[in-house]
């Protein structure tokens, strides 16, 4: 595996795949990497000839007074993890790197982004949006891969690709859990080991949530069982509890059907976000 720095390397790295009829492959992460990155490397391995991994914290997505500065990084233990699953080129940048002095260029997505993580962490979405963008230009990979467990992420994603004709196919993963149901996320070293040991019972409460739309719940109706259930656990401190409409990510409110459960609540200072999906 190589590890690079610079746009152009990645560049020349991927001509030279594509120069042996290779398919390339993307897995976009901010590093400190756990086995839900781990799971979106193997799928890329297993399905393309090369794989790369990008690893930037990027600044853009973080808001004023969000974990920027704490954001865990570990480029040696990401660049061992990569290694091992058989990862051809780790894309590590610098800040100035990846954004000229002057860069003036945004890619939004309006709608998708105004409700659940959008309305509470505002510009958010433009800033990976737009790193996004400038990672699969400068991969120009067939395929990128995202997890489930940022499902808003996953929809905008997708409707940005559509939108602007971005020619790569985007792979929707599923949510990496630990065995008590926590879905991974680099966040969760942050938490002690009393919130560790309260932080299942976000996922269970949303699981609560699913079994009542399975058996014919409203949007609202899924939203109250998910709440009670979730304030059984006092050390939570829910954000948002809503019932989303899978593609459009509109409330269902008072309708029933195929529906995604999607929460954030703060644990202490850590803010966890996970969601459940209910087919029709
Ligand atoms: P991040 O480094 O948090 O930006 O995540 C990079 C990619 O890994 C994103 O597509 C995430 O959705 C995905 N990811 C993070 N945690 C998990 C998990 N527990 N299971 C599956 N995918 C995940």
């Amino acid at each position: 595996m190589r590890i690079v720095g610079t746009k152009q390397q990645v560049r020349d790295a991927v001509a030279a795949g594509r120069g042996e009829g290779k398919t390339i492959g993307l897995v976009p992460t901010l590093g400190a990497l756990h086995e839900g990155h781990l799971s979106l490397m193997r799928r890329s391995v297993a399905d393309c000839d090369l794989t790369v991994v990008s690893v930037f914290v990027n600044p853009t997505q973080f808001g004023p007074g969000e974990d920027l500065d704490e954001y865990p990084r570990d480029l040696e233990g990401d660049a061992s993890a990569c290694e091992a699953i058989g990862v051809d080129l780790l894309f590590a940048p610098t800040v100035e790197e990846m954004y000229a002095d002057d860069a003036s260029t945004v890619v939004s997505v309006s709608e998708l982004t105004e409700g659940l993580c959008g309305a509470y962490r505002p510009g958010h979405f433009d800033g990976v949006t737009t790193v996004v963008c400038k990672l699969l230009n400068i991969v120009l990979p067939d395929r990128a891969y995202f997890g489930e467990k940022d499902y808003q992420q996953l929809v905008v994603i997708r409707r940005m690709v559509r939108d602007l004709d971005i020619p790569v196919e985007v792979v929707g993963c599923p949510t990496v859990r630990e065995d008590d149901g926590l879905a991974l996320s680099s966040r969760n070293r942050y938490l002690s080991e009393e919130e560790r040991a309260a932080a299942p019972a976000l996922h269970q409460a949303l699981q609560r949530g699913a079994e009542a739309a399975r058996e014919g719940a409203t949007g609202r109706e899924v939203e109250r069982v998910v709440a009670r259930a979730l304030a059984q656990e006092p050390l939570f401190r829910p954000q948002y509890i809503q019932a989303v409409h899978p593609e459009t990510l509109k409330p269902l409110g008072d309708e029933a059907g195929p529906m995604v459960i999607a929460a954030a609540a703060h644990l202490g200072g850590t803010r966890l976000i996970d969601n459940v999906r209910v087919e029709g």
